[in-house]
This record gives structure tokens, sequence and C-alpha cells, in this order.
């Protein structure tokens, strides 16, 4: 299916979100992703992204970062805007908000589009959130991250390396009801997963997401 965008906005230095129009059909949940896919020079790519709407409803949106080692598909969404196709396969992953009574999502780089569309999907459910977010330059989505904790949300935001243990340890309660979320590449995965083991967490019950 196509999906048109119907928005594109800058959110952090070298990140913007993709907003679309919902194609009929398509429900998805926070923290999973879709696929979408073009042709570029000839060739067909395909790539995941992680919804960071906290719903599907009319809209849905995806957050983009376009690192220095990224390739040729991040530099293709960049050059979208409103009007646009793409298609979009999806939505995909059991790693999604269900409703969890304290969601404490950990995440690096543009794993933070996922944090902010769980962290807002549980706010709504009335429940607890936390996010700790990683990011390499500066922070990405601070708007919706100070609205967050506006709204009652523990955010702390750190600089690549800063106190990340600490901070995993202070968002953890362990306790019955809490649900662990890890959104980023493969080598913030490995770092978020041995601060959970660190702080007596479980690793094995997160819903973890690598990037690749
Ligand atoms: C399940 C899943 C969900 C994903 N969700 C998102 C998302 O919400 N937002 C998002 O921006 N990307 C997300 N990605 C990554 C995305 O699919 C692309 O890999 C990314 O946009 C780069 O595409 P590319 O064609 O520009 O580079 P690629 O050819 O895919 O990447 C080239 C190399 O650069 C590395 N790389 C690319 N971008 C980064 C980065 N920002 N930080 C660190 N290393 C990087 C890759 O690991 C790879 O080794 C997700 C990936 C998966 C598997």
């Amino acid at each position: 299916m196509d999906a048109t965008v119907v928005d594109r906005e800058p959110v952090g230095p070298d990140t913007f979100t993709l907003t679309f129009e919902t194609p009929e059909g398509f429900e998805g949940l926070a923290g999973q992703f879709v696929r979408l896919s073009a042709e570029r020079s000839g060739e067909s790519y395909a790539r995941f992204y992680t919804l960071s709407s906290p719903d599907t409803e009319d809209t849905f949106e995806i957050t983009v970062e376009v690192a220095d080692e990224g390739g040729p598909f991040s530099d293709y969404l960049d050059d979208l805007s409103p009007g646009d196709e793409i298609a979009v396969a999806g939505p995909y992953g059991d790693e999604y908000y269900d409703g969890e009574a304290r969601a404490v999502v950990l995440a690096g780089g543009p794993g933070v589009g996922a944090a902010v569309a769980i962290a807002e999907a549980a706010v709504a459910n009335d429940a607890e959130a936390a996010v700790v977010y990683q990011y390499d330059d500066e922070p990405a989505h601070t708007a919706r991250l100070d609205a967050l904790v506006d709204a009652g949300a523990d955010v702390i935001t750190l600089a690549d390396g800063d106190e990340f243990d600490a901070a995993v340890a202070d968002a953890l309660t362990n306790s019955e009801g809490e649900g662990v979320f890890v959104y980023g590449f493969a080598e913030f995965v490995d770092a978020a997963t041995a601060a959970i083991e660190a702080a007596g967490g479980d690793p094995d019950g997160a819903k973890v997401e690598n990037f690749g």
C-alpha cells in the first residue's frame, strides 16, 4: 500500500519527522514499526522505521535520523515533502506498549521516536512513564519530552556515555506491572541490556527493538 506524506518537521540535528495519512485498514501500536520501500537510481531499497506517534488514527508519524555512517535511504526520506507518496508495509513487531502500569523506555539516537510514542501512549492510559534517552551531539524531540515531563513522566536525557547505568538504575523500579523497552542501534542495545542487568532487572523480559 502507498502512504502520502502530510507533514515534515525538523525535530533535532539531522533528525526529522514524517507524518503520513493513515491508509485504510492500517492500524499500529506505539513501539511497532513499518517497512518503507522505494526505487533509487534503478535500485530497490527497503528500510524499517518505528512509529513515533502514540497511535495511527488518521495519521501516523516516524522519526528519522540521517547519520554520517548512514546509507541511501535516510537521504531519500530527507528529500520527501508533503504530497509525496511512498510504499509502506506493516505494522510489524510484538514489542509495543500493551497497557503496562509503568513504561520505562531506554532510547538511543533515533530510538527517541519510539520513546515519545510509548511514553505518550502510557500517559494517555493514566500509566506511569519514564524515558532514559542517550543522544550523540544534541537531543531531538525536546518539545515532546518537555511536554511529557509536564504530564508527570520522568525524563532523563544524557550525552553519549554520561552516567547511563546510574540513570537506568534510577528509572527502573523492577516492580510488577513495569514494562521495559529498548530502542536503538546495536551498540546502544548492548549498553542498555547490560545496564538493565546491572540494575537488577531482567533483560530477557525487556521489549527490545534493535535498529541494526
Ligand atoms: C526494526 C527497526 C526499526 C528501525 N527504526 C528506525 C527509526 O525509527 N528511525 C531511524 O532513523 N532508523 C530506524 N531504523 C534504521 C533504518 O531502518 C535505517 O537503517 C536507517 O534509516 C539508515 O538507512 P540508510 O539506508 O540511510 O543506511 P543503511 O544502509 O541502512 O545503514 C548503513 C550503516 O549505518 C548505520 N547507521 C545508519 N543510521 C544510523 C544512525 N542513525 N545511528 C547509528 N548508526 C546508523 C547502520 O547500522 C549501518 O551499518 C530501524 C531499523 C530496524 C531494523
